[in-house]
């Protein structure tokens, strides 16, 4: 087996986020490669602004002594993109050291309440998705940034300033900056745009993959729709330079509107297709079997599946617009698990022909066969027999499934799961997930 997912991404880790400050215009500055995520330096006749913070406090010190370089001059201001994840606010307290306001948009929908009572398994998913407890060699990249950047130590700060407003316009010491709610990745989510450079800094609705839509690692509904609209929101400030909190710079009048039209189309277009289906009828299942990417989106670049994918989306919008039930009375009710793992089967004629038609499959060494060993893997985890053999080929099938996947989250998730099975890996924890974002604003 040539495992083609894993390649890409191989080769993408080379060139999608080299580390280095890019001098985009005069006076402002774009860190990439320090950590996960971006930030941006905008230096003005007394003082500077920063847009997001990186995502821990060693990346940031460092970013810091890049900084002063440049500058001399005090951050006086920060921008959070986003204040609910914690990979663009991690570094905060490296750059603060001036005593700086703090903005960040209060979100248009808050948490749902209790939502720290799924703190640890949002952080056990988290650490999966992330790829904590892999190698470097299993974690390749996160998708949208380099590998091994979420072990820093984190020092967020609280927003000093709360914006509530859909376009808020300020003058920080002279530099004009308008800050557009975005409703998008998250639901604090902004865009900033700087008329003086024609910079817009757009957070993460838009970086150089198929976006994460839905986060494996599990969140409330992201507004798929909400992010189309933030997206043509951006064009209409019809920017010079689109610096986004993950990958490169997009530099261009041209390249700029292609690109965020592009992005904005080919989400759109899956929403649509994913709604006429269920209009008529169809499950998640069916339409992720029937909607493909049409080749115009497919083939650009910046929509590979890096991070998110076009299949866990599909379900997303199915989950977010309909609920968990597809319709079929059968799934109305349910017959306890392990005796319907019992009954299947006595049916399939005993454990052994399963674990031998699991052999069968592994070897067979394709996408659908390594699928087939892991569904029938849960049937005998299900029932409670033979788990010894059905943990091991389960974490073997799990594991070649893995390295077939484009996307970080989920080749890590995968490869995390089947380190757990071989009893190789203990379940890591992430902090920064699942936590009340009400809470933090209070
Ligand atoms: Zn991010």
């Amino acid at each position: 087996m040539e495992f083609l997912g894993e390649q890409k991404l191989i080769e993408q880790a080379k060139v999608g986020f080299p580390k280095g400050i890019t001098k985009i215009c005069d006076n402002v500055y774009f860190f990439l490669g320090y950590g996960g995520s971006t930030c941006i330096l905008v230096v003005g006749d007394k003082s500077c602004v920063l847009v997001d913070t990186l995502n821990g406090m060693g990346v940031a010190q460092e970013a810091m002594v890049e900084v002063r370089k440049i500058t001399d001059k005090p951050i006086k201001n920060i921008i959070y993109t986003h204040y609910t994840h914690f990979d663009h606010t991690g570094g905060a307290a490296a750059f603060a050291v001036d005593d700086p306001e703090i903005y960040g948009h209060q979100p248009a929908f808050s948490q749902y309440a209790h939502t720290e009572m799924i703190k640890e398994i949002c952080q056990v998913r988290g650490a999966r998705q992330f790829g904590r407890g892999l190698t470097p060699e299993e974690i390749i990249s996160v998708g949208v940034g380099p590998r091994n950047n979420n072990v820093d130590k984190q020092s967020n700060l609280k927003c000093t300033k709360w914006l509530t407003e859909e376009v808020t316009e300020l003058d920080l010491d002279g530099i004009a900056t308008v800050i557009v709610a975005a409703h998008g990745e998250t639901d604090d989510q902004v865009f900033v745009y700087f008329p003086q450079y024609e910079v817009l800094c757009c957070g993460d609705n838009f970086y150089e993959s198929w976006p994460n839509l839905y986060a494996i690692r599990g969140s409330q509904y992201r507004d798929v729709s909400g992010w189309v609209q933030a997206l043509r929101m951006m064009l209409v400030y019809d920017a010079k330079y689109l610096l986004p909190g993950h990958t490169r710079a997009i530099i261009g009048k041209e390249k700029v509107r292609e690109t965020l039209s592009n992005y904005a189309d080919a989400i759109e277009y899956v929403l649509l297709k994913t709604l006429e289906g269920m209009n008529v009828g169809k499950t998640a299942q069916e339409l992720v079997e029937e909607i493909v990417l049409p080749e115009q989106y497919a083939k650009l670049p910046y929509l590979q599946e890096y991070y998110g994918t076009v299949e866990w989306s599909i379900r997303a919008i199915f989950a977010g617009y309909l609920g968990w039930y597809d319709g079929n009375p059968t799934h109305l009710g349910h017959i306890d698990s392990n005796k319907k793992a019992l009954k299947t089967i006595a049916m399939m004629g005993g454990a052994e022909n399963v674990v031998a038609e699991v052999n069968k499959a592994i070897a067979m060494d394709t996408k659908d066969e390594y699928q087939w060993a892991a569904e029938l893997c849960d049937i005998l985890l299900d029932a409670q027999v033979e788990v010894v053999a059905a943990k091991k080929f389960k974490a073997e099938a799990l594991y070649a499934l893995g390295r077939m996947q484009t996307s970080a989250n989920g080749r890590h998730y995968y490869l995390a799961v089947a380190k757990f099975l071989k009893g190789e890996m203990q379940p890591a924890k992430m902090p920064g997930f699942g936590e009340d974002a009400a809470k933090k604003i209070g």
